[in-house]
């Protein structure tokens, strides 16, 4: 009884009806997820943000919480401009063997695999030598946000898994480690008047501008100084500002901006050192000017989230249980953060693996291919004969 693709195609038409776009409730398709297992008579809980709307899930096979293996996946999924695609981005398409929707890839595909699966694990659950455990988080893609909460669910009930595979797309070749993000908006107050007079006036969208280039700068400098040898490129932790907002008309000096930016650290690099140097030049360079003409000035300086790096780990225990378990694929590293740094972050050892390309991430008409699918499957069922025989 292996789960063949049209149950994981069937269970993927499903997910993906869910419009769980980031920052929105993610409740309907959690009970979904719950209703299914709770069906198979699989143990589930439930981790509640705050708001009450949104939740991780968390679901186990076997004996114990101690140790064992996560199956992680996100729930939340990119926005869709519906005239940007060919179909309805919430609507499953079957089109030459490619399954097409939002999340089809990223990463609905790999939660409708593991829930496939989930009736083959629990008839063989018994014979587990470690556990295998389902953790679905929310908003991976506004900021890794339900997997930075999941570790404190993890502490309250003494969960402690001892390998995580993150099954984001990477056409299951093992990503071992990733850079990480922290994620900022900065607000410029200065004060208003008619652009015909700028006189002892503070425009913010001026300020902006001097902040901006600094960190363009610092961008800069970082990409030179940079001789390390490391696997990831750029070779260097980046900066970029990447959305601004500002003013009301061009004869109208603008008193309030604000801009978005980031920076993307290298796992040895300290991206709040960098920070610093930024927080630095605006409160001991800028501000003063700026107060000099406007006592209210200010520049504030707001975190919106932190995804841990996920430090590149060539020899791990997870990167050895991929390749038991599926063909060789040189390892390699990504630019981008996933939940896998939040769960490296606390000793759980973390590898990004998955079915599907990542070519098709966050795109109009996002597909994964059947075939992908029933590679996920197989992966899947190797891993739970493995378990039957062997500790981890
Ligand atoms: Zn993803």
């Amino acid at each position: 009884m292996i789960p063949n693709a049209s149950e994981a195609e069937k269970l993927l038409s499903d997910l993906v009806s869910f419009p769980s776009t980031a920052g929105q409730s993610n409740a309907e398709i959690i009970n979904y997820i719950k209703s299914y297992l709770e069906n198979l008579n699989v143990d589930v809980w439930l981790d509640a943000h705050k708001d009450g709307k949104r939740f991780n899930l968390f679901a186990t096979f076997g004996k114990g919480k101690i140790d064992g293996i996560i199956l992680s996946g996100h729930t939340d999924v990119v926005p869709a401009t519906e005239n940007e695609w060919d179909h309805h981005p919430f609507t499953l398409t079957k089109k030459n063997q490619n399954l097409i929707g939002r999340g089809a890839v990223d990463m609905k595909g790999f939660l409708a695999i593991t829930l496939a699966m989930a009736p083959y694990f629990k008839k063989f659950e018994d014979e587990f030598k470690n556990p295998i455990h389902f953790a679905f988080t929310f908003d991976e893609e506004l900021g890794t946000f339900g997997a930075s909460q999941i570790l404190e669910f993890f502490k309250n009930e003494g969960i402690k898994p001892k390998i995580a595979i993150v099954g984001e797309p990477t056409g299951m070749v093992p990503l071992v480690g990733h850079k990480g993000g922290l994620e900022m908006i900065t607000e410029i107050k200065g004060s208003s008047g008619h652009s015909s007079d700028p006189r002892g006036k503070v425009n913010s969208l001026y300020y902006a501008a001097k902040l901006i280039s600094f960190i363009e700068k610092l961008n800069s400098d970082l990409s030179i100084s940079t001789n390390k040898i490391t696997p990831f490129n750029p070779p260097y932790s980046s900066l970029s500002v990447g959305y601004i907002k500002g003013g009301q008309a061009r004869n109208i000096i603008p008193n309030y901006c604000y801009f978005d930016w980031e920076i993307r650290p290298l796992p040895e690099d300290d991206p709040y050192l960098i920070l610093s140097k930024i927080k630095t030049y605006a409160s001991k360079t800028l501000e003063p000017e700026m107060k000099k003409n406007f006592e209210g000035s200010e520049i504030k300086m707001k975190e919106v989230s932190f995804c841990p790096p996920m430090e590149a780990r060539f020899k791990s225990p997870a990167l050895d249980l991929i390749n038991k378990l599926w063909k060789f694929n040189k390892p390699s590293v990504a630019s981008y953060g996933t939940d896998g740094g939040h769960f490296q972050s606390i000793g759980i050892e973390t590898i990004v693996f998955g079915p599907g390309e990542m070519k098709y991430m966050h795109q109009p008409n996002e597909c994964i291919k059947v075939s992908e699918i029933e590679e996920g499957l197989i992966f899947l069922k190797n891993l739970c004969n493995y378990l039957q025989n062997n500790n981890i």
